[in-house]
């Protein structure tokens, strides 16, 4: 079965990346919940946060490093912003891919919906 994701690692399907390194890609989310709404993943497939392991804390960090990169890119560093990673239905996860979504820009309710 095809992924997304890895699709748009791998310049398959096109998106508008905005940050990339050895490991990782952020992009604008298609469907922007947030004036700031940026998905950040590993270029390497992992399906849900159920799936990683201890080889991947790196990697793992790594979301978080570019997600304070994208932050001060953006001017949203000092405003503030969220960071979310969806697993499985209850949380809505849609794309199997695991990612990292940056929301900012407006007021953010808590709890979320
Ligand atoms: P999640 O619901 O946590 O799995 O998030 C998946 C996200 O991927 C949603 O916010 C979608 O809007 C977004 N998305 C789906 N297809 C694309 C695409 N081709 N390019 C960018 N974002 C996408
Ligand atoms: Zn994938």
């Amino acid at each position: 079965m095809g992924c997304l994701f890895c699709d748009i690692a791998n310049g398959i399907v096109k998106s508008d990346c905005i940050y990339e390194n050895d490991d990782v890609i952020a992009f604008h989310d298609i469907y922007p919940q947030a004036p700031h709404h940026v998905l950040i993943i590993p270029k390497q497939h992992i399906s849900t946060l159920n799936d990683i392991n201890d080889q991947q804390i790196e990697l793992m960090g790594s979301l978080s490093i570019a997600a304070k990169h994208i932050a001060a890119e953006l001017d949203i560093a000092d405003a503030g912003y969220r960071l979310v990673m969806n697993c499985n239905a209850d949380a809505g996860q849609t794309v199997f891919h695991i990612h990292m979504h940056l929301l900012a820009g407006r007021q953010l309710a808590w709890p979320p919906g």
